[in-house]
């Protein structure tokens, strides 16, 4: 069977990154044919909308989507388009790898290889009960945890690690202080991680974890946790291992998954070739990972890291004299 993915080629750099990561899945010969649809920026140009009802059947239809960063307009109320579709398709899962690459002039260039797995729908990030008192003296919110989400991100967590061949999952809590919130995430993970007696399963407290990813990031492999812990441990990670330009992330759900690059739209450089493609062909890597091709996954990462040892044709941002397609061209050549 054939797998369509929708093509989103989004604002910015967004466009060549995307050209140059087709040109790199298209010589890896996978078979997977592209379906374009047209978000952002673009999108409010041609179509009068950021999100048309047209790419939302795109995904809904195919279930996998491919995704360049999206500029939202200032100002004029509109909101974000990367909240809306995770709402919309409820994409409960924010997985978001950290690899160590050679040359990237990074604190750590080998030896890291882990995946955060971060709740993307509740937690600390639901706009209910927002409330600051008359006199502006006192602030509260709600953090809501629930048995159900808590589950199927920890059953994810688990299943990718299944799936992926990783060995460990650690579970990220407060649960010495948030003794009812992170309390039940934590119990929770304990039941779905007993079903799983092939995977190492070990809890680990956020600050200490903090502390140890810094040291010893290698001990690492599958990290789960709730929405707040797993939006600040993700971004730590991507400072680990050479920050925005190799950064990937996909948000999961359900019925569809969208893959993309952590980074922005990068207007500073759009449309000079400046542009590093590997935030957003490691997004293609995951897409891979999720379409059941694990092994085409690790041959597309390996030719990245070849590339990578080599210097061949880097981009200015890892100090090489390469362009945005010149760069593909080169881990085309090594897939
Ligand atoms: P946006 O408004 O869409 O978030 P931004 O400029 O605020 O865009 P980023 O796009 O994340 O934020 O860029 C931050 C900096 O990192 C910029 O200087 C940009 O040029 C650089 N940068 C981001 N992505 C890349 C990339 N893929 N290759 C090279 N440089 C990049
Ligand atoms: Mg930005």
């Amino acid at each position: 069977m054939t797998q369509t993915i929708t093509i989103i080629r989004g604002d910015g750099i967004g466009p060549e990154i995307m050209d140059a990561t087709l040109h790199v899945l298209d010589a890896m010969q996978l078979g997977l044919q592209y379906e374009d649809a047209d978000a952002g920026l673009v999108a409010l140009e041609k179509h009068g909308e950021l999100l048309p009802a047209t790419t939302m059947a795109s995904i809904r239809r195919n279930a996998v989507a491919l995704k360049s960063p999206l500029a939202t307009p200032v100002g004029g109320g509109f909101s974000s388009i990367n909240v809306e579709l995770r709402r919309q398709f409820d994409l409960y899962a924010n997985v978001r790898p950290a690899i160590s690459f050679p040359n990237t002039k990074s604190r750590f260039d080998s030896g890291i290889d882990l995946i955060t797995i971060r709740e993307n729908t509740e937690g600390s990030y639901i706009s209910e009960g927002q409330e600051v008192s008359e006199d502006g003296g006192t602030a509260v919110s709600i953090t809501r945890i629930t048995r159900k989400g808590s589950e199927r991100i920890v059953r994810y967590a688990f299943e990718l690690a299944r799936s992926t061949g990783r060995k460990k999952v650690t579970i990220v809590h407060k649960a010495n202080i948030l003794k009812s919130t992170s309390g039940l995430f934590l119990k929770v993970a304990r039941e779905v991680a007993a079903e799983y007696p092939e995977i190492e399963a070990n809890e680990m407290i956020v600050d200490n974890a903090c502390m140890q990813l810094v040291m010893r990031p290698e001990q690492f492999d599958v990290i789960v946790t709730t929405n707040l812990f797993g939006d600040i441990i993700s971004d730590l990670c991507a400072g680990l291992v050479g920050g925005l330009g190799l950064a990937p992330g996909a948000n999961i759900g359900k019925d569809a998954a969208i893959f993309e690059a952590v980074h922005g739209t990068a207007p500073d450089i759009a449309g000079q070739g400046k542009a590093n493609p590997c935030a957003l062909l490691l997004a293609a890597a995951q897409m891979l990972d999720h379409l059941g091709k694990p092994d085409d996954a690790t041959r597309l990462r390996k030719a990245i890291v070849d590339t990578l040892q080599a210097r061949d044709n880097l981009t200015p941002d890892l100090g090489g004299s390469g362009n945005t397609l010149s760069f593909a061209k080169a881990i085309a050549s090594r897939v």
